[in-house]
């Protein structure tokens, strides 16, 4: 069986009245970010969502991962109703659906260190047995990650790290957990140019070392097609195509 399930997926957002500079106000307007979406993904199996911005890509994935919650249809997680799931065990729900969003430095509280913000994560999950447990437990998946050595990172804040580094670090904070689905929104858009492919490297490696399922939301083609197994194509709130990668990207 899949390990998630989407059948006919709506999202409406009802956007309040806004007053306008010249002083007229317009109506509440509703949008229709996500329209009627289904699709399954399998266990392990790399799913690219690509479009244009707008198209509710963001709005899908914060859905799956139920930071959002849908106007109608349904989200099977392991044959699971979600909404099942969040009230019978919501951390497990957290530990198994894990997000990676645009902005690295949002994700982050700037008063806690890297040290801290890794071991609080495992101790939330009730993994580790000790303090020290968790402290080896991270270290083992920074260096892995490419951090090495970790405790040159462990001891920084932040703002004490570049963009790149940092959503390294929160790569490392959501597979730390074992997730067995990754939502990542755009993981290198914030990010400079010379590091993009060493990051998508290393989503890529831990999601496969782990056999996580990832869906994967870009509006780059390339990667996109790099790291995909099949792709979804949106258009104003709707798959419009999917199906396998080099079906659906043509070699350029
Ligand atoms: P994408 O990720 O493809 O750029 P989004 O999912 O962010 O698209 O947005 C889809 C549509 O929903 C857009 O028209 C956007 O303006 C609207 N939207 C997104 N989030 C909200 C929100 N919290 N409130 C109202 N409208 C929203
Ligand atoms: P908190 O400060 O309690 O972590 P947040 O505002 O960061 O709250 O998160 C709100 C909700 O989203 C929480 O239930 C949290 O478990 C969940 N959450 C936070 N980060 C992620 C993530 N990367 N992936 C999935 N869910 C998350």
């Amino acid at each position: 069986t899949s390990l998630i399930k989407v059948d006919d997926l709506v999202k409406w957002y009802v956007q309040k009245k806004v007053t306008k500079k010249d002083g007229t106000t317009k109506k509440d307007q509703s949008i229709k970010a996500v329209d009627g979406v289904s699709f399954s993904l399998d266990k392990g199996k790399i799913l690219g969502v690509i479009g244009e911005s707008g198209c509710g890509k963001s709005t899908l994935g914060r859905l799956l991962v139920a930071l959002e919650e849908p106007t109608s249809g349904s989200i099977e997680f392991e044959g699971e109703p979600i909404g099942h799931m969040l009230k019978k065990n919501p951390l497990q729900f957290r530990r198994n659906c894990q997000m990676i969003f645009q902005n690295p430095f949002d994700t982050f509280d700037p008063r806690n260190n890297i040290q801290n913000i890794l071991t609080t994560t495992l101790k939330i999950h009730n993994i580790g047995n000790s303090e020290e447990e968790r402290l080896e437990i991270c270290i083992k998946v920074m260096e892995s990650a490419g951090m090495r050595p970790a405790k040159d990172y462990l001891h920084r804040y932040p703002h004490e790290l570049s963009g790149g580094q940092l959503q390294r670090i929160s790569i490392i904070r959501s597979m730390l957990l074992d997730p067995k689905l990754i939502i990542a929104d755009e993981p290198v858009s914030m990010l400079d140019v010379s590091v993009r492919a060493d990051i998508i490297n290393v989503l890529l490696q831990l999601t496969k070392e782990q056999g996580a399922a990832m869906v994967f939301i870009s509006h780059d083609i390339a990667t996109t097609r790099y790291i995909s197994d099949t792709v979804a194509v949106m258009y104003l709130g709707r798959i419009v195509e999917m199906g396998k990668t080099d079906d659906v990207i043509q070699n350029p």
